[in-house]
């Protein structure tokens, strides 16, 4: 017979055979529900196996706890649109990571004696994990606000802001260096505490515009990586070794968001993309559009043998995936050729036109990842924006004074015509205007996304 503690370790074996299984399968759309499921299996056997292995000496607390998360959690989880994904994601980090901090906390307290006399590595991890924790939740809780628009997001800028950022990053290092020399110094927690919550919230403040996304994926991997430090205090397995994936695969996501966004990390730290840059706007928000009418649009694509969609962000807003494949569908059906131009950072989370797409059933060979799209649109003859903005702006490329300046975008205004669907000439998530609405070659059509097309349908099928 094997004892308790070893079936547990049996039971976290399986659980991270779960977790690793979940990552391959959510890497692929046609996958990721099942890899949610496998994450979901994999943490509770973990919950379960941690149960067995540890005495529970106030079961009444562990109860409450359980209750009071899935009264707050299972609400949340059902109701919140998948347009406010992100921002519900930055407040798991942002728990999450306090949750680890102090426990982390929690431990120095109840163990400073034993941690003071022998050991050496538990305390240097110990102040690493809590700098990690307690910057990931205020990093987390700014990015919250800012998605959420309880504070504007553009970044917060200011003169020697990098400056004042380090300083509270160093100060909290070298407190820790000192704890580490000086275990027994126990005052020194809370201060190096109070600088890393303060590196957190400045650190993020001062980002804002496009580079939210990728900042989203440094947090997640921050809170992964202080969960497994916490491991390594706990001596948990499953605790070093999830923390260890969620870290590393957040890292892995923010690499390759940077890498599709052509900027780089120390850039997205501390580069403040999305500052509001006067010359540009005004220069540009003197000028008029021309609205069009969907009959309009009608007419010039009874003409034309291609077709690109372009979705963005107002598309999930709208929840026009549905009427954007019926119109595809109807096209086709008078032979127009139909593709899906897919940007890396569209909508409001990595994947998300993908997962609204694969939603309504459109076919995987239709949708073109930004790098295979873009040479295709110069001999297309009509692109359809639907609710696309900072992801279609051309200043990106064009305009060094643009805070979008280096962002790859899709370049639909090199097709023959462009229809722009949207309500108002206004700005995208960075707050830059766009210039293609003034471009001759710009069919506007004003007016949310799924009633435009609705009328654009009826109007194709009229000709
Ligand atoms: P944008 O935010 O640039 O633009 C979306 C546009 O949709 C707006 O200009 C808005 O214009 C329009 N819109 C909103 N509601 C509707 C509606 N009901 N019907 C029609 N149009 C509507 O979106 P993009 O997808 O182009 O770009 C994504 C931006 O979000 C990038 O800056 C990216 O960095 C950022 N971001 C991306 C994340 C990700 O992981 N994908 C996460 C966080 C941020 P109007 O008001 O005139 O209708």
């Amino acid at each position: 017979m094997i004892d308790v503690f070893t079936l547990s370790l049996y039971l976290y074996a399986i659980a991270i055979l779960f977790f690793v299984l979940s990552l391959r399968w959510m890497s692929e759309v046609k996958t990721s529900r099942r890899g949610n499921w496998s994450a979901a299996t994999g943490m509770s056997i973990a919950i379960i196996a941690t149960l067995l292995a540890y005495t529970i000496h106030q079961v009444d607390l562990l109860v409450g706890g359980v209750i009071v998360g899935a009264v707050i959690g299972t609400p949340i989880a059902l109701k919140v649109p998948m347009t406010a994904v992100p921002q519900r994601t930055a407040m798991s980090h942002a728990f999450g990571s306090l949750a680890v901090a102090l426990v982390g906390a929690a431990e120095y307290y109840q163990d400073k004696a034993s941690i003071a006399t022998n050991d050496f590595f538990t305390i240097s991890v110990l102040c690493g994990e809590m700098i990690l924790g307690f910057l990931t939740f205020t990093g987390s809780t700014i990015a919250f606000s800012k998605l959420q628009g309880i504070i504007p997001g553009r970044p917060f800028i200011y003169p020697g802001r990098i400056l004042v950022s380090l300083a509270n990053l160093g100060i909290a290092v070298a407190l820790s260096v000192y704890l580490v020399i000086n275990p027994s110094q126990s005052f020194v927690l809370p201060i190096i505490a109070a600088f890393a919550l303060l590196f957190g919230f400045l650190l993020v403040m001062a980002i804002g515009g496009a580079d939210m996304p990728t900042v989203i994926a440094i947090l997640n991997s921050f809170a992964g990586m202080s969960a497994a430090a916490l491991g390594f205090v706990l001596d948990n397995k499953i605790l070093i070794v999830a923390g260890s994936l969620d870290g590393s695969s957040g890292l892995v996501l923010a690499i390759i968001m940077s890498k599709a966004m052509n900027r780089s990390f120390i850039n997205i730290l501390f580069g403040g993309v999305g500052a509001v840059k006067k010359t540009m706007t005004t220069a540009v928000e003197t000028r008029t559009v021309q609205g069009y009418s969907p009959e309009d649009v009608a007419t010039m694509l009874s003409n034309a043998r291609s077709v690109i969609f372009a979705p963005g962000y107002g598309m999930a807003v709208s929840q026009a995936q549905h009427v954007v494949k019926e119109l595809a569908d109807v096209l086709q059906s008078k032979g127009i050729d139909v593709k899906y131009a897919i940007h890396p950072v569209a909508g409001r989370m990595p994947g998300h036109m993908n997962v609204l797409l694969a939603e309504a059933n459109v076919p995987y060979d239709q949708l073109y990842e930004m790098e295979r799209i873009n040479p295709l649109i110069p001999g297309t003859d009509a692109v359809i924006v639907v609710g696309a903005n900072d992801v279609t702006n051309p200043a990106a490329r064009t305009r060094k004074d643009s805070p979008l300046y280096g962002m790859p975008v899709l370049d639909v205004d090199k097709a023959k015509t462009v229809v722009f669907i949207k309500r108002s000439t206004g700005p995208g998530f960075s707050g830059v205007d766009n210039e293609l609405f003034y471009l001759p070659n710009t069919m506007m059509v004003f007016g949310d996304a799924k009633k435009v097309l609705t009328e654009l349908i009826t109007a194709v099928k009229n000709q």
